[in-house]
């Protein structure tokens, strides 16, 4: 048999946005518990560099994050990422979470889920990622002033990253292994971009360079040439999967696989809140997932006063 345990609070995903919302919560002295499957950090945990975190000239995902960690800890809240979740009902009151070795009671959860960015599939790709292979034009893209750059992939996302980037390079080529799927708007910019050169049924094949990104091997389907381009960094835009899984038989979906809820991250189960990227947004950031993280953990405590004042 299980335990069973109640929570004030249940958030699920240790990324920017669980770890903020941990943070208010445990300062709101709610019992708070994070679960996390995976690496806690999420998406930044390995980043380098990362300089567009307000306070931080540059600091690294691990410093940044193991600080926040340690931050929300010390105010009483139990991370624990060893326990992984199997199943969450949440329309019910209380709302269970149940995990491989317990089971949680729960008014209020907070999804804080993320999501995972399609990984260039070459082996190469560990090498040279950070190093010259990119996923965040926002994020990475200032590195690149001045560099030659390629961004891969054919949808909206690759489309305005191309566009995006010519802020920093003079020569940048979109390669895309069939036709552009992009809305009209955005290939009419594309096209009228001098910096851009478009290079549709084309695949990638291998990447080169010692320690760093120097050359892309690509492949033209129309002309069956093979050859060589060099460049400083690519930037891959081959989609994203919002980690919503688990949820999909409690909540609806957007089209996307994300959650829907507005600014106030609020869904449409009452007490549960969607926070950072795997809520339904344009701009997916740190500070927005911070952002996100506060929102949710505020309202969510006063829907639990309200709760226990039988308002
Ligand atoms: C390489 C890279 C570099 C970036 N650099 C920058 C930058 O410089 N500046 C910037 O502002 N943004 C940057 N970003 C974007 C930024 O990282 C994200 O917007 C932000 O981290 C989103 O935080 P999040 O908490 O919403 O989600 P995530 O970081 O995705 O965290 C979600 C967490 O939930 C966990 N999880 C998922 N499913 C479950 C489950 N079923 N049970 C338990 N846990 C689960 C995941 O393992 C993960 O730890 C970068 C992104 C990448 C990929």
């Amino acid at each position: 048999m299980k335990e069973r345990i109640h929570k004030d609070i249940v958030i699920i995903g240790a990324g920017m946005a669980g770890l903020t919302a941990a943070l208010y919560c445990g300062r709101m002295n709610l019992d708070t518990l994070v679960l996390e499957n995976g690496l806690v950090g999420g998406q930044i945990a390995n980043a380098v560099g990362i300089e567009n975190f307000p306070g931080f000239k540059s600091v690294t995902g691990q410093e940044l994050i193991s600080t926040l960690q340690s931050q929300a800890e010390s105010f009483g809240v139990l991370v624990d990422e060893f326990d992984e979740i199997e199943r969450v009902t949440l329309k019910t009151s209380p709302k269970i979470i149940e995990t491989q070795e317990k089971i949680y009671e729960t008014d209020a959860v907070i999804i804080a889920t993320g999501m995972n960015r399609r990984k260039l599939p070459l082996p190469e790709e560990k090498k040279f990622a950070g190093r010259g292979v990119h996923y965040c034009e926002l994020c990475d893209g200032h590195a690149y002033d001045g560099k030659i750059i390629a961004v891969m992939g054919g949808g909206n996302a690759a489309v305005d990253a191309a566009n995006f980037l010519t802020k920093y390079t003079d020569k940048l080529y979109l390669i895309h292994r069939s036709e552009l799927r992009a809305d009209d708007v955005s290939q009419k910019r594309l096209r009228a971009n001098k910096k851009i050169i478009v290079m549709l049924q084309t695949e990638i094949k291998a990447l080169h360079g010692t320690k760093r990104l120097e050359e892309i091997e690509i492949f033209d389907k129309t002309s069956g040439e093979t050859k060589n381009l060099a460049v400083d960094g690519i930037f891959v835009n081959i989609g994203v999967e919002p980690n919503t899984k688990l949820f999909a038989d409690e909540l609806t979906l957007t089209g996307s696989g994300r959650i829907p809820a507005g600014e106030d991250c609020r869904t449409e189960i009452a007490g549960v809140f969607a926070a950072g990227d795997v809520r339904e947004k344009e701009i997916r950031q740190l500070t927005t997932a911070a952002s996100d993280g506060t929102t949710a953990a505020l309202l969510a405590e006063k829907f639990l006063s309200k709760l226990k004042a039988g308002d």
